[in-house]
C-alpha cells in the first residue's frame, strides 16, 4: 500500500485504554503494510469541540445574526478559519482512509469527536447542497468507525435491551460519513471490552490487525444511490414513485433509514453487501 495515507482520529483520554491499544494496533499494522499513518489524538491535542463564532478570523458577514454554516463556508473559501480547524482539514485532505476510534458513549460518539465533526467537517470543505451522499466531496476516500462498548453484543440486537446496533450506526454512517461522500467500510466493534477475559481482548486486537492488512480491498456498505430520489425542494428529496412501486411486494425495507414502514434488512449497517 505504498503511497496510501491513513488518518486515525482517536477520541479517548487514557493512554492505557483499550481504545489506545486499538489505535496503536491500527497504526503499526498499516505502517507494516506500507501506509503512511497520522494519528489525531483529540484529547492529547486538547481539541476544542465547542463551535462558536471564534472559529473564524476577521469580521463575520452578519454579526447581528451569525449563522454558523454560512459564516464557516465563507471563511473556508476566504482562508479565515481558525488554525486548529485548518490543521485537521489538511489531515483529511491528505488521507485515503480515515478510521474513527472511540468508546461508544450514550449510544453515539464522544462529545469531543462529535465536536470535531461540527467544527471541521463544514459546508464548502466537506459538502454543499449540490454535492451530498455518493456525490459528496470525499467520494474517493474511505472511512470507518472502530469502537468499543460496555454492553454485550446481545444487548445490541433487535431483541436486546439497548436495541438494534444498526439503528445507532445509521446517523454516524449515513448521516455524517456518507453524507460527505465517504465510502463507508463496515464498522469494527469490540463489545463489552472491560468485562471479557484477557484472551478475548487479545483476539479482538489480532482480528483487527488481520482485517487491516487487507482493508483497502474491502467493499463499502451499500446505500441507496441519489438517482433513486427526487433531488429537488419541489420533489421533497423522497424516493421516486417507480422505486416505491418496485418495493411494494418486498417484505423488508430498503435500509434502516428508508425502511418504508417494514422490517429492516438484517445487519445492513454492519456488513457490506456480498
Ligand atoms: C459518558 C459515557 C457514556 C457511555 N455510554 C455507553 C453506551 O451508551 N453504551 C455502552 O455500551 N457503553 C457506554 N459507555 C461505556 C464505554 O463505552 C466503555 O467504558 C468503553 O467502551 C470501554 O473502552 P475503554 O477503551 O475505555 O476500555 P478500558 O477500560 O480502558 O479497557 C478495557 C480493558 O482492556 C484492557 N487493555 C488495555 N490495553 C490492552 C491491550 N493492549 N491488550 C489487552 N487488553 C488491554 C484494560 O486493562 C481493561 O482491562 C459509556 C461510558 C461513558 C464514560
Amino acid at each position: 500500500m505504498a503511497g496510501r495515507r491513513a488518518l486515525i482520529v482517536l477520541a479517548h483520554p487514557e493512554k492505557t485504554s483499550f481504545n489506545h491499544a486499538m489505535a496503536e494496533a491500527a497504526a503499526s499494522t498499516l505502517r507494516d503494510e506500507g501506509w503512511d499513518v497520522t494519528i489525531s489524538d483529540l484529547y492529547a491535542l486538547g481539541f476544542n469541540p465547542v463551535l462558536s463564532r471564534r472559529d473564524i478570523t476577521g469580521p463575520p458577514k452578519n454579526p447581528e445574526h451569525f449563522i454558523y454554516e454560512t459564516e464557516m463556508g465563507l471563511a473556508w473559501k476566504e482562508g479565515r478559519l481558525s488554525s486548529d480547524i485548518v490543521a485537521e482539514q489538511k489531515k483529511i485532505e491528505a488521507a485515503d482512509l480515515i478510521i474513527f476510534q472511540f468508546p461508544l458513549q450514550w449510544l453515539g460518539m464522544p462529545a469531543i469527536l462529535k465536536g470535531w465533526f461540527d467544527r471541521v467537517i463544514i459546508q464548502g470543505f466537506a459538502y454543499s447542497m449540490a454535492t451530498i451522499y455518493e456525490q459528496g466531496c470525499f467520494q474517493k476516500k474511505k472511512a470507518m468507525l472502530s469502537f468499543t462498548t460496555s454492553g454485550m453484543e446481545s444487548m445490541y440486537t433487535p431483541r436486546g435491551i439497548n436495541g438494534d446496533m444498526n439503528v445507532f450506526l445509521w446517523p454516524m454512517q449515513r448521516g455524517m460519513l456518507q453524507f460527505c461522500g465517504f465510502q463507508v467500510l463496515a464498522p469494527q466493534i469490540c463489545y463489552s471490552v472491560r468485562y471479557v477475559a484477557p484472551e478475548a481482548r487479545a483476539q479482538m486486537l489480532s482480528a483487527w490487525r488481520r482485517r487491516l492488512a487487507a482493508i483497502w480491498e474491502e467493499k463499502p456498505l451499500g446505500f441507496i444511490p441519489n438517482s433513486c430520489f427526487e433531488l429537488s425542494v419541489a420533489g421533497g428529496f423522497v424516493l421516486k414513485q417507480e422505486v416505491l412501486a418496485q418495493q411494494e411486494e418486498q417484505r423488508q425495507g430498503l435500509t434502516v433509514g428508508q425502511h418504508l414502514g417494514k422490517a429492516f434488512p438484517p445487519d445492513e449497517q454492519l456488513k457490506a453487501p456480498q
